[in-house]
């Protein structure tokens, strides 16, 4: 295995971070449209409250990105995955809004005591950054800079909490390429991601009516038939 530098992976996810836009890329034997995935993975709720974001980086999140980047090689992204395999990261941005309008952001010690993400009947509270590699710890510093400068004040109040993404045998506690769902709950708001992800799943297509569909379809909206995976 080889050991990357933590200097090494930041310019790397800087580089390939600032590729990931708008484009395809083939995954699994099917294609995946990037924008579908990004904004697949992205919520948000507002109401007169409260305004919030949220972002789920799986690792196809990363796979996708880094494999998409003629620049980077195929064993330097199996390094890069290796690191990122055991965990998840979330991005947040949550503003409680005044009375006149202007809105209060939560910080990122008010975020990490009450974020929580659930999957498979538990709970998971993030990682302290002290938990963390200094791999992973670099990851977190570059992507917090990256989004401060290219969205601006908001993304000073974006945080990012890094949550396990294994159990202790090393098995994915989600996966959004199979059914399931997974969710990040801020307080007792919910966002829920039904999976598998769209994105992900390869089209499927109506026998009946010969409709193309989200490959995450069970049935034909337009007439109930049976979608059966190609
Ligand atoms: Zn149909």
């Amino acid at each position: 295995m080889t050991k990357l530098h933590g200097s090494t992976i930041m310019g790397i996810f800087l580089i390939s971070i600032l590729f990931l836009s708008g484009s395809l890329h083939c995954f699994a034997n099917f294609t995946v449209d990037i924008a579908e995935f990004e904004a697949e993975l992205s919520k948000r709720f507002s109401d007169s409250n409260r305004v919030s974001l949220v972002k789920w980086f799986p690792l196809e999140y990363w796979e996708v990105n880094l494999r998409n980047n003629p620049s980077i090689t195929p064993s330097q992204i199996d390094s890069i995955l290796q690191v990122l395999n055991p965990y998840t990261i979330i991005a947040v941005l949550d503003g409680k809004i005044g009375p006149f309008g202007g809105i209060n952001f939560s910080t990122k010690e008010e975020l990490q005591a009450t974020i929580k993400i659930y999957s498979s009947g538990t709970y998971r509270s993030p990682y302290l950054l002290e938990e963390l590699s200094p791999d992973l710890r670099s990851l977190v510093a570059t992507l917090g800079a990256y989004f401060a400068d290219v969205i601006g004040t908001a993304g000073e109040n974006l945080h990012l909490f890094i949550f396990p993404a294994v159990d202790t045998t090393g098995t994915r506690l989600v996966n959004p390429s199979k059914p399931g769902s997974f969710s990040v709950f801020l307080d007792e708001e919910e966002f829920r991601w039904r999976l598998p992800l769209g994105s992900l799943s390869p089209a499927k297509y109506c026998s009946t009516c010969g409709e193309k569909l989200s490959g995450s379809y069970l049935y034909c909206p337009y007439d109930s038939t049976k979608l059966i995976q190609d």
